[in-house]
């Protein structure tokens, strides 16, 4: 989105042809450490990312669905 700057290998398109970060094969963005669970391009993530606040409903709801 707008200016994000995100590795071009990190990114795929979705089904409607917008560019959104990879998930590889466990489904997790491409872009976590899968032994620190860091991000490894935080200074460069998405503004979707940057958004993102931990604890909002929008983090309750994604850890309800995933727990
Ligand atoms: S902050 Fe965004 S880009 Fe970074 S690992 Fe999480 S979902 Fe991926």
């Amino acid at each position: 989105m707008g200016d994000d700057n995100i590795p071009p290998a990190m990114t795929e398109r979705d089904r409607w042809g917008g560019w959104i970060m990879a998930r590889l094969d466990d489904g997790w963005c491409s872009a976590l450490d899968r032994r620190t669970l860091l991000c490894t391009i935080y200074s460069r993530r998405p503004m979707i990312c940057r958004e993102y606040q931990a604890g909002d409903s929008d983090c309750i709801e994604e850890r309800r669905i995933h727990n």
